[in-house]
Formats: C-alpha cells, structure tokens, sequence
C-alpha cells in the first residue's frame, strides 16, 4: 500500500469522488490538513480525479500528475511562499488552452504562506474561474487564509488517518513504525516521512538524552548544539522530547497503560523520580510554547538555548 491508496479509501476522498460523477465537484476547493505530506499527495490524487473522473492512476494522464510532470497541472508558488507574480501567473495561465487534456489545474500550496497581495490577486478567478479551470488549494492553518479566499472555495478539512492506516502503509520495522505513528500525532504523511528517515532513531535518542541526561546549565550549550546539528528537523526532536515528557506524566500518575512512546517507557521510568509531576506540566507547556513560536519564524537557535535553561530551572524549581 501507499500514501495514495489511503488517501483513495479514505471518506473525505471518496465523497469528493461522488461530487466528480454526479457533476457537482466544486471548481475552487481548498484543503486543509496539518499534515503537509498529506495535503500534497490529496491534491495529485484530487488533480487525477478531475482529469479523468475516477483517479484511475494509469491511464497517461494519471501518470502524468503521479510524475508532477503533466502539463495542465501547475503547482505554486514557485518559490517557498505564494508572491503577487505568482498569483498573476495563475490568472494569465488559466485562459491558455491545455495541451494534454481538456482541463487545467492549479494547485497552490500553502496559502497560509501566502501574501495578502497575492491572495487578493486570486480572488476574481476563484470567483468566475475560466471555462475548465480548477483550482486546488492547501493550507495547514485556516485562520491565515483571507476570509474572502475561504468563502469563494469548498473547503474540505482532511481527516486524521487511522492506526490501521498508518500499519498498512508502513511495512517492515513494525516497532518503529508504531513509534512514527505515535510521533507525527496522527498524521499519516509525518509518519511516513520520519519512517524513512534515516535520521530518525538518531532525533529520537537525542530527545531522549534531553529527558535523562540534561542536569546542569554547563550542559545546556552542548545539547543545544546536538540538537542543531539536525538542522530543520531541530524542532522534530522538541516535539518527540514533549511527548516523552507527556509520557512521564502518565507514568507518575499510573496511567502507564496511555504511554505513547513504548519503545522508551523504561528509560523514562528511570529517570521519573527526577522531575514532580508540576515540573513536568511546567515543561510541557514551555515546550508546547516554543513549537508554537516555531510557526511564528523567530530563530530556533535563540529560543532552544533558552528552552533548555527553562527546563533546569523549572526541575530546580519545581523539585
Ligand atoms: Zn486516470
């Protein structure tokens, strides 16, 4: 199985597949998942469905999209956010003819990113788009999007996959599998994607050492920096760190059955006796503040030093 086949059994799929036979499928239709992978990969199959009426993944035009490299599909922005030349692009492209088949796409991502000016520059032709012209939009946050955008599309909120899911997807190591799942909260496009990492097991022995080895401030440089080391997978070892803390909590209070991470529950056990259980609410919440400050652009650097100097200081508080 993969990432496409999920998505082809999934409900919010196949109700837009039954909107694309009965001839009532939305021409502007924004997506919106948290999960980027995901969103990507919904909106390939989404493009077959309207080229072919069935997403049949075989006929050329399938291939094409498969492939990202069919002609009427275009994909922007064309660098990592939405600009005003982008969208202009969009509405020049959407009067020329399509080449290959009798329709053509545009398939924008991240218009959470986008520019206010680019996004008023799409408004007339999500409004009266062109004879044949559809328009798919993702987004992760739906409150970053302008509301004259969200009015003029269907937006479709992708749902979470399941356990099952995520197990049919991922083969192999079913331990690291189970382990990706718990990581990427649900989100099955995250799962995958930390599966095949190579670095993955690495992220998570760091956020690991964070948990129980991490004692003085003379530390705190030298983790910094081995956290760094990982680059734009930084904040993912934050995230996998805030959810071994979450797993101390249950342990602490006997709910060992809800530990999400297994694979590190001994470990953890371990080391519990070395934070209260207020330190750790305390901790998790600094650490919910700082993925959240992520989203916000300011620098990982500046805010991970000072992370890890809240953690000490909190378990020296809260002892
Ligand atoms: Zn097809």
């Amino acid at each position: 199985m993969d990432i496409l086949d999920i998505i082809e059994k999934s409900e919010d799929f196949k109700s837009l597949k039954q909107e694309a036979q009965q001839g009532t499928l939305a021409k502007a239709i924004l997506l919106i998942s948290k999960d980027n992978f995901y969103l990507d990969n919904f909106a390939k199959m989404l493009s077959m469905l309207i080229l072919d009426g069935k997403a049949c993944r075989k006929c050329e035009n399938c291939q094409k999209v498969i492939a990202s490299a069919h002609p009427d599909v275009k994909n922007y922005p064309s660098k990592d956010r939405l600009m005003v030349a982008d969208s202009e692009d969009v509405v020049l492209e959407s009067f020329v003819r399509p080449v290959l088949s009798d329709k053509k796409i545009f398939i924008i991502h991240g218009m959470d990113n986008a520019l206010d000016g680019a996004q008023n520059k799409l408004l007339k032709t999500l409004e009266e788009p062109s004879k044949n012209v559809y328009l798919i939009l993702t987004c992760q946050n739906i409150e970053k999007v302008l509301p004259t955008i969200r009015s003029r599309c269907n937006k479709v909120t992708l749902a979470k996959a399941s356990e099952q899911d995520a197990m049919d997807l991922l083969q192999g190591d079913r331990q690291r599998a189970e382990l990706a799942f718990a990581v990427s909260d649900g989100m099955i496009g995250r799962a995958s994607e930390l599966f095949t990492d190579r670095q993955f097991e690495d992220m998570c022995e760091v956020a690991l050492s964070l948990a129980c080895e991490m004692e003085k401030s003379s530390q705190v440089l030298t983790f910094a920096k081995r956290v760094l080391s990982f680059k734009d997978k930084a904040m993912t070892i934050v995230e996998i760190f805030l959810l071994m803390i979450e797993d101390l909590i249950k342990i602490k209070s006997d709910q060992k059955g809800l530990v999400k991470l297994k694979r590190f529950e001994s470990e953890l056990e371990k080391v519990s006796h070395n934070y209260s259980i207020r330190a750790l609410c305390e901790i998790a919440s600094l650490a919910d503040r700082m993925v959240k400050e992520k989203y916000y652009n300011v620098s990982v650097t500046t805010i991970l030093e000072n992370f890890l100097l809240n953690i000490l200081e909190v378990k020296y508080i809260c002892r």
